[in-house]
């Protein structure tokens, strides 16, 4: 079955898999999504002895159906290699009431990186098979940790130019280092005087510059996505959900067909969309647990309904959840209102002009696999410093709002079905954090670099390269720029 893709917003044409990988966006500003939802073709139960790049196969050859067997199997064996720091990949680890899927054991020690190394695999073999000549400009707003894990995915990658803008003020400073000193010639890093959405807000403005794409077209050059909009960023991410189920059958912990929850840390909504379309392809999963921090818009929005950006922004110690507009969501309000185009496009035209729309309650049904709760700075840091006294497992503050919110749904509902936590980043990307909320008195003084080490020692873990490599990487990248020059910015890296 060839499983073709169309815009969420009502452009009515189907592009192939690969068509989709390398427009990003779609041209009337939706999201593409797949006709319809695959089904898994082999049983959980039949995959357990399987490695993960087997069980990726098996999950990605559904929804990229015009890649070749060939094709697929190289895009994932070069992504899930040796930059992975465990055969595993994506480890899972019993702490507490849960277990931990690791999605952080790739080269930037976050999760983007589960989906970021495969995708440069992906477009250039799209490129490729399309006969896509021109250059290919990825432009990316990260909220920390996409624009590192793009740019250590796309760096030196041929035929591929890279440009991510940040907040100046809204990442972690480890994650502004990691960014600043990124290596590769194509690679190139802006800070803008703004927030996350801001950065979003404008890149999803240059796409849709068609006097921008006119010039790119002229230089040979065409632009694309790395957010995780793109649906070669979703699929991988499906894959991983189904590994962590078939690693607890293949342990014994569950029995074949037994239902799971799955507690996701959100903020654009792409992470928890592939736990959704992972259900939807027929895994056994209970309720999909959408944590918020105290940008708390998806929390309110499956308790009531209606989703309303009107609000104060916060900048917290999760600052890859600090967003207000969760793109992805998108994809979901398409399922929820029967494939419906016009609706998804009023939604989202009243999100623009108004901030806020509501759906209606006979389509909130729809919602009911979702429940949303969010944690606040403190329930994060005392979740954190009870998991530690409890079992030695340090979580990073990500993931810590998806425990606490994961306790807050138990004690609520009484449900205690095994659950699988997506565990997003390293704890030592957000040391400063994790280390206060573990001990302030004895860590706060010291400076990042001993906190590095002393993390490594309460957490019984190797300090990953990942750190190693940033004590003593040069900065390369320091351009700053006002949001209306981030077109300039553009035509100034690309020489246009
Ligand atoms: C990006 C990110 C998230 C949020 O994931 P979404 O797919 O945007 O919902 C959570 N935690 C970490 C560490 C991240 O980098």
């Amino acid at each position: 079955m060839d499983i073709l893709y169309h815009s969420t917003r009502g452009d009515a044409s189907e592009i192939t898999a690969s068509q989709a990988v390398l427009n990003g966006l779609a041209p009337d500003g939706g999201l593409y999504v797949p006709a319809q939802i695959p089904l898994l073709e082999t049983a959980p139960e039949a995959m357990t002895a399987m490695s993960y790049q087997e069980v990726a196969y098996e999950v990605m050859h559904r929804f990229l159906t015009d890649y070749t067997e060939e094709e697929l199997k190289q895009c994932i064996a070069g992504a899930y290699d040796s930059k992975f720091d465990t055969p595993e990949i994506a480890p899972l680890k019993k702490a507490g009431s849960a277990y931990y899927l690791e999605l952080f054991h790739g080269a930037t020690i976050a999760f983007k990186d589960m989906a970021l190394s495969i995708l440069p695999h992906l477009m250039t073999t799209a490129a490729r098979k399309n006969g896509v000549t021109d250059k290919i400009v990825i432009l990316t707003a990260t909220s920390g940790d996409t624009g590192k894990a793009a740019m250590a995915g796309f760096a030196d990658v041929p035929g591929t130019e890279i440009i991510v803008f940040y907040p100046k003020d809204g990442v972690s400073p480890v994650q502004e280092r990691q960014m600043v000193t990124q290596k590769g010639e194509n690679t190139h890093v802006v800070a803008i005087r703004g927030n996350f959405d801001d950065a979003q807000t404008g890149v999803k403005k240059l796409f849709g510059d068609a006097a921008l794409a006119e010039q790119l077209s002229a230089a040979g050059m065409r632009f694309s996505s790395a957010n995780s909009i793109n649906i070669g960023r979703l699929v991988p991410q499906i894959a991983y959900y189904v590994y962590a189920y078939v690693r607890l059958l293949a342990d014994g912990k569950i029995q074949a067909g037994e239902v799971i929850n799955v507690v996701v840390p959100t903020g654009n909504f792409g992470n928890i969309l592939a736990a959704y379309y992972a259900k939807q392809m027929g895994m056994p999963f209970g309720k999909l647990i959408c944590a918020s921090n105290q940008n708390n818009v998806l929390s309110d929005f499956f308790k009531g309904g209606t989703y309303d950006k009107n609000r104060p922004f916060y900048t917290s110690s999760s600052p890859s959840m600090d967003i207000l507009v969760s793109s992805n969501l998108e994809r979901l309000l398409y399922r929820i209102c029967g494939d419906d185009t016009g609706t998804v496009a009023e939604w989202m035209r009243q999100l623009t002009s108004d901030g806020v729309y509501s759906v209606p309650a006979q389509m909130q049904e729809g919602l009911a696999d979702f429940y949303g709760n969010y944690a606040g700075e403190d329930a994060v840091s005392e979740r954190i410093h009870a998991l530690y006294q409890e079992t030695g497992y340090v979580l990073d503050p990500h993931t810590a709002v998806a425990s606490a919110v994961y306790e807050m749904y138990r004690k609520e509902t009484g449900d205690d079905k095994p659950a699988v936590i997506a565990s997003t980043a390293s704890p030592f990307k957000f040391a400063r954090s994790v280390l206060h909320a573990i001990d302030a008195e004895r860590y706060d003084a010291m400076t990042d670099l001993e906190q590095f080490d002393a993390l490594a020692d309460v957490a019984g873990l190797k300090t990953p390269a990942a750190i190693e490599e940033i004590k003593t990487a040069p900065v390369r990248h320091d351009m700053v720029v006002d949001i209306p020059e981030m077109r300039d910015a553009v035509c100034s890296i690309l020489k246009l």
